[in-house]
């Protein structure tokens, strides 16, 4: 097997020969730079490999090492700070070693060996260790505590452990296997195409608390769920990343970035270390991991990429942590899929992407979930899985926009239309939806204020009414609508200018508790009630419209949460405010009425 060559090169598309023995998706490398590749079709003899690396100068001839693995990821204390490129090597110590691009074949261990953390034991000798069991913790950072795990094919009684210091491969435990000894150290490998093992799936039923109205109020997103996002450029699809990486009540955040250009994904990506975490104070990195295909990596890459990052995620959460995942832009990745396709010479499916298109998709938002974990004891943890999708010319019905509706259960549109109206964020609210809601209402209902889901009912209906009576505004003009009409539309109208707009740079709108939201749609709903109830008792809407609590209700999002105490005193006061303004209206109408 050692004689295996290039027989043709293709882009990033290789076929070698004399590979035999050799498995699918085996890791493989190719050239005398020993770039980096994958076996994704075996036809005969002859062995097509994706290779992850620019192909320039491989020629026919050179050689080809299989390496007799999977593409594998290695996981243990040091992925958090890091940014890794698609097949994990870890992008800031290559450039710190090799200058700003990577080198071809460069080969850097992804979890540093010479990085020392302090292991402090938990399990205890004599004990019964199964499979996802914690051995031990390390400090990874300020606020990431890393748990040691017996890795998925491992089990026995615990020999010996020790506290130390020590690298990634130091042995920190010994089990007794059936009668073998077994080393662990701090490290577990995991090949990346296939999904870490779990007990059992649970329903996602706990909301992922983001702090942006729209989304928690209106399209709720739940711990283990799934989310596609399509950003036309411009519509603030980066603010809105940032935004749940910084507030999401995940602990530990994931983001792939899979751009076309180089600088398409570094706007994230170059920001993402200067973030603030508002709940330590820390740096945001503090929490993330991040992988990045580097400008001059060929697309092929993508796709390892977004497989390394989710199990990175799966073993986070393993370890009993919530985890985000953010993905961006699957349609690179699904372009990706496309070329090479194309270079197999495989039949091509709608748009000339591959068949399997929708399954590889699915296959990738189904390791999303919220799960009872391998452990002796009950440990749960999930990951939410949020993709992005970049659909040419915003058109919602190309096949990787669809194949994603298929499997991800919520859907925030993101509107060019409303940034360039500078409606931020720009999430359509008519075409916006989550499956979630349901779960999620009946959460909110008992933790928050049991009329949770009646005003969430009740605000997307003035929406929607809103909607249609626009409509009607534009064919026969506003004075064609009865006061009531006018009331809907001044009502949805606050719906969406005083709750769902939401400055991200405002020091106190960025981010709103689930208490805050709820009393501030109270209050404009309260408002509508009491002004429909005026309505009909005769008052003229421009008297509505000029009552001054309509100025205060503005400036309500406004209100501090010190401490993440909510506002309750004064929006409860606003409440009243409302009340007896709007009554004090009905009451000089009738004296009006009665004396004419
Ligand atoms: P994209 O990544 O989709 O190209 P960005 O996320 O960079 O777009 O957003 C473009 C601009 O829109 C930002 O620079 C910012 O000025 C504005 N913007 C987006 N979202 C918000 C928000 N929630 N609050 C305030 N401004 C926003």
């Amino acid at each position: 097997m050692s004689e295996a060559t290039v027989k043709r090169v293709a882009g990033p598309l290789v076929v070698a020969v004399g590979l035999e023995g050799a498995r699918m998706y085996e890791l493989v490398r190719v050239g005398r730079e020993k770039l980096f590749g994958e076996i994704i079709e075996v036809r005969s003899r002859e062995y097509s490999i994706q290779v992850y690396e620019n192909t320039e100068g491989l020629r026919p001839g050179d050689p080809v090492e299989p390496t007799g693995m999977p593409l594998s990821v290695e996981l243990g204390p040091g992925l958090i700070r890091a940014i890794y490129d698609g097949v994990q090597r870890p992008l800031d110590k290559i450039r710190a070693r090799q200058g700003d691009f990577v080198v071809r074949g460069a080969q850097a261990p992804a979890l540093d060996r010479e990085a020392v953390w302090h292991f402090t034991p938990v399990a205890k000798v004599g004990e019964h260790l199964a499979p996802g069991d914690i051995l031990g913790t390390v400090q990874e950072s300020e606020t990431i505590q890393h748990r040691i795990m017996v890795p998925p094919d491992v089990s026995g009684t615990l020999k010996d452990i020790r506290e130390l210091d020590g690298n990634v491969e130091t042995t920190v435990a010994v089990l007794q296997s059936e009668g073998k000894e077994v080393r662990l150290n701090m490290m577990q490998r995991w090949p990346v195409r296939q999904a870490r093992p779990i007990k059992r799936r649970l329903t996602p039923e706990e909301p992922l608390v983001t702090g942006q109205r729209i989304l928690d109020m209106l399209f709720p997103l739940a711990k283990g769920g799934t989310a596609c996002v399509p950003g036309p450029f411009g519509s603030g699809k980066t603010v809105v990343q940032h935004q749940l990486a910084r507030w999401a009540d995940a602990e530990v955040i994931v983001y792939v970035g899979c751009g076309e250009r180089g600088n398409e994904m570094t706007d994230v990506l170059l920001e993402f270390p200067h973030l603030k975490d508002p709940k330590s104070g820390r740096a945001l990195i503090e929490r993330t991991v991040l992988v990045a295909n580097t400008s001059n990596m060929p697309v092929a890459a993508r796709e390892a990429s977004v497989f390394t990052g989710i199990t990175m995620a799966e073993y986070f959460r393993d370890m009993g942590y919530h985890v985000a995942m953010m993905a961006d832009s699957t349609s690179r990745w699904a372009e990706a899929m496309r070329e090479i396709s194309g270079r197999l010479g495989e039949m091509p499916g709608e748009e000339g992407y591959p068949a399997y298109l929708t399954s590889r998709i699915a296959g990738f938002y189904e390791r999303a979930g919220y799960c009872e974990l391998l452990a002796s004891t009950s440990r749960r943890g999930s990951i939410t899985l949020i993709g992005a999708v970049s659909p040419p010319g915003g058109d919602l019905s190309e096949p990787v926009v669809q194949a994603t509706l298929r499997v991800a259960r919520v859907f925030w549109g993101l509107d060019d239309r409303l940034a360039a109206e500078r409606h931020f964020p720009a999430i359509n609210w008519l075409t916006s939806y989550s499956l979630y809601q349901r779960t999620v209402d009946a959460a909110l209902n008992r933790s928050v204020d049991e009329n949770w889901q009646r005003n969430r009912t009740d605000a997307m209906a003035l929406l929607q009414r809103e909607a249609e009576l626009e409509e009607i505004v534009r064919l026969v003009g506003v004075d064609a609508l009865s006061p009531a009409d006018r009331l809907t539309m001044q009502a949805a109208k606050m719906i969406r200018e005083d709750f769902l707009h939401q400055n991200a740079f405002d020091e106190i709108d960025t981010y709103t508790s689930l208490d805050k939201q709820f009393l501030m749609l109270d209050v404009i709903l309260e408002f509508h009630r009491q002004a429909r109830t005026a309505i009909e008792a005769g008052v003229p809407f421009e008297k509505l419209l000029g009552l001054a609590v309509l100025e205060e209700i503005s400036r309500a999002k406004l209100l501090a949460e010190p401490g993440g105490k909510p506002p309750r005193e004064e929006l409860s006061k606003l409440k009243q405010n409302v009340v007896e303004q709007v009554s004090s209206l009905a009451t000089e109408q009738q004296a009006g009425g009665s004396e004419s």
